[in-house]
């Protein structure tokens, strides 16, 4: 049987919107290929950006630090938009495609109390074969990596 969303879902990222990062206590995972990416972008080699910009979750993977006031994204600037957007890392560029979102129609509308870009006015259709590949990206990044 094929996914409920495996014929397209109607998305589009509002500008200026940031609600999805503006989470406190949000982790976000890092694959060597986001560290590498935003390592190049801050001009810091692998471990300078490690040392400088992330922590471990619970069970030692390495994470994006959070602001330790508010327990959201450094990188979330004041105008709550991403600060590193170009080079951001593979789980913030699959949201809102996040398996445990795509489980059950039910966990897609509470998906959408957060995300006004699901079903918004000017959203189009995403086919299944990219959402596919955002939740393998997705699965994938989560994995993380230890050091
Ligand atoms: S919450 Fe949705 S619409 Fe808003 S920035 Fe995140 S993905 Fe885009």
């Amino acid at each position: 049987m094929s996914a409920w969303w495996s014929n397209g879902v109607r998305f589009g990222c509002q500008p200026l919107c940031g609600k999805c990062c503006d989470q406190p206590g949000g982790v976000v995972f890092l694959t060597t290929s986001d560290i590498n990416r935003m390592a190049d972008f801050h001009e810091l080699s692998f471990r300078e950006f490690i040392e400088q910009h992330c922590t471990k979750s619970m069970n030692g993977r390495v994470i994006l630090k959070s602001n330790e006031k508010s327990g959201i994204c450094i990188f979330l600037n004041e105008t709550k938009q991403c600060s590193i957007y170009t080079v951001r890392p593979q789980q913030c560029k699959a949201y809102p495609w996040w398996a445990e979102n795509l489980r059950n129609e039910h966990k897609w509308n509470e998906t959408k109390v957060l995300c006004p870009g699901i079903d918004a006015d000017d959203a189009i259709i995403i086919d299944g074969k990219t959402i596919r590949m955002h939740v393998l990206a997705d699965r994938e990044a989560s994995k993380g990596f230890r050091i």
